[in-house]
């Protein structure tokens, strides 16, 4: 049996891939789940899926875990604290790791599965954004198998040629094609994007998210971290990364190649077919997920983004541009201002103009260690929040 962990197991992600492991119960078996403080939704998977541990953040939340633990016969350990997400990522009878907390703090829990050499399945993008090079150069080290859960590079990854880490140039391939769904903004006025609410802007088209992703869908600043992750997953730069418009979230990206061919992935929009297509690579399972049906499809449709209503993506292509620790600054700002969004403090549009002059005027020394990098996410934070504070609705 292969054993799993799921960091973020209560969320969109997390609970999609029990979904799919419920599927396939003969072959995978859930080592540890975590949340940060829904003890019950944790519990209920508990009962499920019978992991070795559950972990917890919010203390409150594992006074709670605890009673309905003593009301039952489970024998799952509760650990609780940041630090016990780092250990049950490394635990020995792990071999895979789901790593789909949201924003920076999943860090390190997926920086500990990586150098204890597990198969790391990433949704949580804010990390690679975060650490790049050092996150790459980790995977390298310790023999890490790195595969992509966001499904646009989940799509890259099953178009690209084997030999891909050598360079692009090398295999043929000139250019990657990074769709996008244009969110739910898509044909919205600068005049209606300022006053859009929360509920508005986590109403996606397409896709169901947690709320943090369903914002920077709505900015289109995911497709902005989705950029910076393309460059360190498939080892290129930003110019060689175009983002594509297609609403219909049918094609989930392509990759052009030197001879004229572009290939691409397609599939309903459902989260589970890239997380069966990384349990199980380099087999294929069944993910639940509906067959495609083109014929109801009927048609594609793409056009190039609009950098002037969506400037976060802008701003996203701007930081990878300025390299350093500019992307982390970015991911930091941008996670200070959609919360501040989502608690109804900040306007929509003010997000792109909370991050753009965080990027102005925080400049982190260039120490590019774990320790530096979590030093120009604190220092980005601190001049976001203030910043924020002062521009309150
Ligand atoms: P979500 O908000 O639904 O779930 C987040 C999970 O992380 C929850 O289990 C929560 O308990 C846990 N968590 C939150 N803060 C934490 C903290 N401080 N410490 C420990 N755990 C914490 O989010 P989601 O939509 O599942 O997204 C998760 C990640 O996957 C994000 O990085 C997102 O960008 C990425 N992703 C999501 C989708 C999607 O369809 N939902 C698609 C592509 C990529
Ligand atoms: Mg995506």
């Amino acid at each position: 049996m292969i054993g799993i962990c799921i960091l973020g197991a209560t969320g969109s992600i997390g609970v999609s891939t029990l979904d799919v492991v419920s599927r396939h119960s003969e072959e995978y078996r859930a080592v540890a789940l975590t949340a940060n403080n829904n003890a019950e939704k944790l519990f209920e998977q508990c009962l499920q899926f019978k992991p070795d541990y559950a972990v917890l953040i919010d203390e409150q939340a594992g006074k709670q875990f605890t009673e309905l633990l003593k009301n039952s016969d489970l024998k799952t350990s509760l650990l609780m604290g940041a630090d016990a997400l780092e250990e049950v990522a490394a635990l020995a009878d792990v071999d895979y790791v789901m790593a789909a907390i949201v924003g920076a703090a999943g860090l390190l829990p997926s920086l500990s599965a990586v150098r204890a050499g597990k198969r790391v399945l990433l949704a949580n993008k804010e990390s690679l954004v975060m650490s790049g090079k050092l996150f790459m150069d980790e995977v390298k080290k310790h023999n890490a198998t790195l595969l992509p859960i966001d499904s646009e590079h989940n799509a890259i990854f099953q178009c690209m040629p084997d030999n891909f880490s050598n360079g692009l140039d090398k295999c043929g391939v000139t250019k990657i094609l990074l769709t996008a769904s244009g969110g739910p903004f898509l044909n919205s006025s600068i005049e209606q994007l300022k006053t859009v609410t929360p509920e508005q802007a986590c109403a996606h088209p397409n896709w169901e998210m947690g709320r943090k992703i369903s914002v920077d869908s709505a900015t289109m600043m995911n497709k902005g971290l989705e950029v910076i992750e393309a460059c360190w997953l498939f080892n290129t730069t930003v110019d060689n990364v175009q983002v594509v418009i297609h609403p219909q979230s049918v094609i989930h990206s392509m990759v052009q190649y030197a001879d004229g061919s572009v290939l691409a992935q397609l599939g309903n929009p459902d989260m589970r077919t890239p997380i069966a297509h990384s349990l199980a690579w380099p087999e294929r399972i069944d993910s639940g997920v509906e067959p495609l049906d083109i014929f109801e499809i009927a048609q594609l449709n793409f056009q190039s983004p609009d950098l002037e209503r969506f400037p976060c993506l802008h701003l996203a292509y701007q930081s990878m541009q300025t390299g350093g620790h500019a992307p982390a600054v970015l991911n930091a700002a941008n996670e200070v201002a959609v919360e501040s969004f989502l608690n109804n403090e900040l306007s929509f549009t003010k997000i792109a103009e909370v991050i753009e002059e965080t990027l102005n005027k925080v400049s982190p020394p260039g120490t590019f260690d774990l320790e530096g990098i979590l030093e120009a996410d604190k220092l980005a934070r601190e001049y976001a929040d203030q910043l924020t504070n002062s521009l309150r609705t």
